[in-house]
């Protein structure tokens, strides 16, 4: 195995912070506020082992003053797609386009002045276009250059001929979406080369998440061997807390290794962990995808499960016995109606990915069998439009943080990434606002909290105390601010962080 970096110091004590409140995962009440004065917090060897005032130093530990700065545990994004996120800088940027005619404006002119070689792009969303678009009219622009354009959700890229035919996928004229994008999706890597995806470029989408404060993530990215992150750590890749999911094609490489939820994965120092067991049930809103209990209401049909429930059944039976937490994406009602009844007839634990549109009983339900909601509250600003076109008379149901948190579901929250950003602090801010700028919040009666959506960032930590791993993120401002749900978004999508420290080392750092 390569060599290990020599590792900073984990051991300090930060002077004279503010310790945030912050609800652990099975809030009881809020705790009191520790005392308002700034206080000390001492970690020895990656952990917090006290907090006081004036606390004497250790000789062999480094000495931080936060000056008054705000206090909070490592955030977390539970759900990531790591390699896509890192390759989005470099790929052609169509969010925004409102048209098929807008995006192959786009293609021409990156054609016209970017490099040789395919031209990968990400970010329209067609579904509330007035039309679909077509294999004909790109290849029209493209000619032979190789042209692949993935929608914004990540369930469909519209393909040039050149490039079906290079991906050995049959020539059409329309889209391809769900499954079958998804295994081309799986050969992309090897046919373009890393894209965006080095050491260095992976180092740096880590530095940039650290820089908001982030401490972990789930990385939930397709098709990932198990030597994917020893790989990238040997390469000097180390800096954040990464739970590894595995999907049912990658299922057998990790079973092999023996790994059960949690455990370290072999060739990785302590951050990088094993995950769960991901499995897409149904698709997604855009791509009419999302399996409903009703029609849609533009375009019928109710979507479809992408597995049928017996076998998600086996799956989540087979997690369950090797020790795997499950985590089941599930859009539509429908879907996540069935993915609950099997989390209850097989016993597995974990969480629902997404639960963008649910019942109620299903929310209570959730709550019964200790089942996670991992949500992404940026999508609500994408998808807000397209959800009154295809569910106008079921977006009271959206994205129902509001239902979930009452009932006691365990919330936690993510980007999906690239999906939406890996800003924590954007997705905290759609949480409480629920709306984009200044606009009226899309269903308020379903906002959280400032203190409810940062308990919910936060991979159940509360407030920092002895005990707690020494993964922190020190603020500069107060990351529950007064005001309206507007003025609260606003500050939160402002925060700028100090420093964040993960096991007790450096990740971010600018005191
Ligand atoms: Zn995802």
């Amino acid at each position: 195995m390569a060599q290990r970096r020599p590792v900073t110091a984990a051991s300090f004590l930060l002077r004279n912070t503010r310790l945030v409140p912050v609800m652990p995962a099975t809030p009881t009440v809020l705790p009191d506020p520790p005392v308002g004065i700034p206080l000390d917090v001492l970690v020895i060897d990656g952990r917090v082992v006290e907090v006081g005032e004036n606390l004497p130093r250790p000789p062999r530990a480094n000495e931080h003053d936060a000056d008054g700065r705000w206090l909070i545990p490592g955030l977390w994004d539970q759900h990531v797609h790591l390699d896509q996120w890192t390759q989005v800088s470099q790929r052609l940027d169509l969010t925004g386009t409102r048209s098929a005619e807008e995006v192959l404006d786009r293609v021409v002119a990156r054609l016209r002045v970017g490099p040789e070689g395919p031209v990968l792009g990400w970010g329209h969303r067609s579904a509330a276009w007035t039309r679909q678009p077509t294999v004909s009219e790109l290849d029209a622009v493209t000619g032979d250059r190789t042209v692949i354009l993935i929608s914004g959700d990540g369930h469909n890229a519209w393909l040039n001929s050149t490039a079906l035919a290079w991906l050995r996928l049959s020539a059409r004229d329309t889209v391809v979406s769900e499954q079958e994008w998804f295994q081309a999706y799986i050969h992309l890597g090897s046919l373009v080369g890393d894209q965006g995806t080095s050491p260095d470029a992976y180092r740096q989408t880590l530095k940039d998440a650290a820089a908001k404060g982030i401490a972990g993530l789930v990385d939930l990215e397709f098709d990932q061997s198990l030597s994917a992150w020893p790989e990238r750590e040997a390469a000097g890749v180390e800096l954040l807390r990464i739970k590894v999911g595995a999907y049912i094609d990658t299922l057998p490489e990790f079973l092999a290794a023996g790994l059960v939820t949690g455990d370290p994965l072999p060739g990785c120092g302590p951050l990088v962990t094993m995950g769960p067991l991901k499995v897409i049930f149904d698709g997604s809103l855009n791509t009419h995808t999302a399996w409903c209990c009703e029609p849609y209401a533009v375009g019928g049909g109710k979507g479809a499960p992408n597995l049928t429930p017996g076998t998600l059944r086996v799956l989540m039976t087979h997690a369950r016995e090797h020790g795997l937490e499950a985590a089941i994406h599930a859009i539509g009602d429908a879907a996540v109606h069935e993915a609950l009844n099997a989390f209850e007839q097989t016993r597995a634990t974990g969480s629902i990915e997404h639960a963008q549109m649910i019942q109620r009983a299903d929310s209570r339900r959730m709550a019964q069998l200790g089942i996670r909601a991992s949500v992404q509250p940026g999508h609500l600003l994408d998808d807000q439009p397209v959800a009154e076109l295809f569910w106008p008379e079921r977006t009271h149901r959206c994205f129902p943080l509001r239902w979930l948190y009452d009932d006691g579901v365990q919330v936690v929250l993510g980007s999906d990434a690239p999906v939406s950003p890996l800003d924590p602090w954007a997705s905290m801010a759609a949480a409480v606002h629920r709306g984009k700028d200044d606009n009226e919040p899309w269903h308020p009666e379903h906002t959280l909290t400032v203190h409810e959506a940062l308990a919910a960032s936060t991979h159940g930590f509360g407030t920092v105390a002895p005990g707690h791993p020494a993964d922190l993120a020190l603020l500069e401002s107060d990351p529950l601010p007064s005001g309206s749900s507007y003025e609260q978004a606003q500050a939160l999508r402002a925060m700028r962080v100090a420093a964040t420290w993960v096991n007790g080392r450096q990740a971010h750092y600018t005191l």
